[in-house]
């Protein structure tokens, strides 16, 4: 069986993305789909009506959403078993009738209807293969390029978040939606180390007492493709995972360059999660939920919320303290 195009045909999008302005053929994109899709319309009414609020920490912050839309994603099986008998929901011949994208490269970029951001986006491999970094992120460093006029792109490990870990993928979202996008630079101030300064490539180890973050900054591709690569390499030193846990985030400046924050990453989901009644929290943290925008799709769970369980959670499923001074001697010594 071929699989079905689902190329949008719309002609804005089609002259946008001729003249290679793929911000504005994305912010088309789900402009068209709200119209054409009442399940797109529904999830970005959803979306304002959500309730919000903030929690300041010493130098950073954390908002957190009520969002009833992200139920499933929070809650999906994504152990082998379920993931072998469910049909991928983003191969192309099992996407919804109306769901439509843009296909760039071996990518096809689709408008989210459960959204987090005011605009998100899952752009999703054309073909069915394991999500992994290692050769992907010379994809994401061009995505996050292409849509750098508005969106931040991110991805998520199969073991820390992936929804389909058996199928390649990563998300964009509005910029500065995430309270990490510009609140990073005061970060890295406070609380960063500077690991490496060579090969035109700024490294630092930021561990701000929730997380723990390698951040890369650099604006030669193949500098830093080589630096993640020795980073992988000592991160995924005596690891038996397919892939050392992580979730990052891949922003672009024409002025600066790429920032790149890697967010390592100990256990997938909170120990609250696995409890039963009234004690569990619907708490799976992945990319956004480390850059500070924290999904909670019930009521209950949203109004718990507090500075201590934050911390709590975040300390549980990051590195220990430990481990992360080691990787960052190891990296000091090996770039
Ligand atoms: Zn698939």
């Amino acid at each position: 069986m071929t699989e079905p195009d689902k190329t949008i045909n719309d002609r804005q999008v089609n002259d946008l993305i001729g003249q290679n302005n793929y911000g504005d053929a994305a912010k088309r994109l789900i402009e068209r789909q709200k119209e054409t899709w009442p399940a797109m319309s529904s999830g970005y009414n959803l979306l304002r009506a959500i309730k919000t609020k903030s929690i300041q920490f010493d130098g950073f912050r954390f908002d957190l959403q009520f969002n009833p839309g992200r139920y499933n994603s929070s809650s999906a099986m994504v152990d082998k078993k379920s993931i072998n008998v469910r049909k991928c929901f983003l191969c192309r011949e099992n996407l919804p009738k109306e769901q439509e994208g843009i296909i760039i490269n071996n990518y096809i970029l689709l408008a989210n209807p459960f959204p987090i951001f005011p605009e998100h986006f899952t752009i999703a491999s054309i073909k069915h293969k394991n999500q992994r970094i290692k050769n992907s992120f010379k994809d994401l460093l061009i995505f996050s390029k292409i849509f750098s006029k508005y969106y931040t792109v991110f991805y998520n490990g199969p073991k820390c978040g992936a929804s389909a870990p058996d199928h390649l993928h990563f998300q964009a979202g509005s910029k500065n939606t995430m309270p990490l996008d510009n609140g990073y630079n005061f970060l890295k101030g406070k609380y960063g180390e500077l690991i490496s300064d060579k090969y035109n490539c700024k490294i630092y180890g930021i561990n701000d007492g929730l997380r723990k973050i390698i951040s890369i900054e650099g604006r030669k591709t193949k500098e830093l493709i080589n630096i993640f690569s020795s980073f992988y390499k000592e991160y995924s030193y005596k690891s038996d995972l397919i892939e050392p846990m992580m979730n990052i985030h891949f922003l672009y400046e024409e002025e600066t360059g790429w920032r790149i924050q890697i967010m390592l990453r100990a256990k997938h989901r909170p120990e609250e999660f696995y409890k039963e009644g009234v004690e569990k929290i619907l708490f799976s943290p992945a990319a956004c939920d480390y850059g500070g925008l924290c999904i909670t799709p019930l009521e209950k769970d949203f109004n718990r919320m507090d500075q201590g369980l934050l911390k709590k959670i975040f300390t549980e499923l990051s590195i220990s303290d430990l481990k992360f001074q080691t990787l960052i001697d190891n990296l000091k010594s090996i770039i």
